[in-house]
């Protein structure tokens, strides 16, 4: 088996020769941008050297599945939001939030025509062609919560969510009709699979209660309408809500490690795929052996796919990183 056929085995439940390694949430190094000579923020908007960057990801830390865009905002900011572009070491956001009433959630004809979904599109062709028989090529939208959030302000949309909830289901619907295109514009580029990051619809953000009736709805019908396997992130402590996921349809659900594998695997119960949960922040300041026993805890429980539980620093060692492969390797 190769790194493709391994992940997209695993991500649909089937037995790969070995556990493969992916990641959806954003993850590049500053050794890598040094090694590969294409760094944040410039890669941001060229498809050639994100491409090649993202390739590092495969070629120099294992990984089986690479997610080749970094930036998480890439809706909003084609739709208006102003971006600080970040760093080699600082990974990019928004600065504003353009949707101040329905009527100027509105979506452009020219919507990849627009940067940076256009350099995401060309990234994602690009990766196929030169990559795509050794290994998966992901994609990346946003969840409808999160973009709602960036387009619109994380107050005003909490506050919405409890005054005003017509409000919040009409902007959620153009959310979901550009995030729709978005998703099934990279499968017709050649995206094996698509994540969705939902990191603003934490369990900080929202009650089970509240995710029940206000956006689970809302993921259902988006998922029916992606033409190929998704793979959902939200970040954080969901154990609240574990019983509800299976309901959106999803694929495959990427879990933070606030969530322990026994229970994801528990709570998943073969009705979706789960990838996770590596801690970010040991990827940063642990060392290889806990990684090892982290990777080794996951494939005890049964998890499909190991990889980062969440975007991870820029700054973290390219060794840590390198030691997901090698644990996985070694079992
Ligand atoms: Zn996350």
């Amino acid at each position: 088996m190769n790194s493709r056929e391994r992940f997209l085995t695993a991500l649909t439940g089937g037995k790969p020769d070995r556990a493969p390694l992916a990641h959806v949430a954003a993850m590049t190094t500053v050794e890598l941008q040094q090694s590969t000579g294409c760094f944040m923020p410039a890669v941001h908007l060229d498809a050639e050297q994100q491409a090649r960057l993202m390739a590092a990801n495969h070629d120099t830390l294992g990984f089986d599945a690479v997610s080749f865009i970094i930036n998480f905002f890439g809706e909003p900011a084609a739709l208006g939001a102003e971006m600080d572009w970040g760093a080699p070491d600082r990974l990019p956001t928004f600065k504003s939030n353009p949707w101040r009433t329905p009527e100027d959630a509105v979506i452009p004809e020219d919507l990849f025509d627009r940067q940076p979904l256009k350099t995401c599109l060309e990234t994602i062709r690009t990766a196929k062609q030169r990559y795509g028989d050794r290994m998966a090529v992901l994609g990346k939208i946003m969840g409808p919560f999160s973009m709602l959030q960036a387009m619109h302000g994380v107050e005003n949309v909490l506050m919405e969510l409890l005054d005003s909830p017509s409000q919040i289901a009409a902007f959620l619907d153009v959310c979901v009709e550009a995030l729709v295109r978005h998703a099934n514009a990279q499968f017709e580029a050649g995206a094996d699979a698509v994540s969705i990051g939902e990191g603003g619809a934490g369990a900080r953000m929202l009650s089970p209660a509240a995710y029940e009736t206000c956006l689970l709805p809302v993921h259902r019908r988006m998922i029916a309408r992606i033409q190929g396997p998704t793979i959902l992130h939200i970040c954080g402590d969901v154990r609240s809500r574990l019983h509800l996921l299976a309901q959106t349809g999803m694929t495959c659900f990427n879990f933070d490690w606030a969530v322990s594998p026994a229970e994801m695997t528990a709570a998943a119960a073969g009705r979706y795929t789960v990838m996770g949960n590596i801690n970010t922040t040991d990827l940063l300041c642990a060392g290889p052996a806990e990684l090892a026993r982290q990777v080794e805890e996951n494939l005890a429980a049964g998890v499909h796919i190991i990889s980062p539980g969440c975007a991870t620093s820029p700054r973290c060692p390219n060794a840590n990183l390198r030691a997901l492969a090698d644990a996985i390797a070694r079992h």
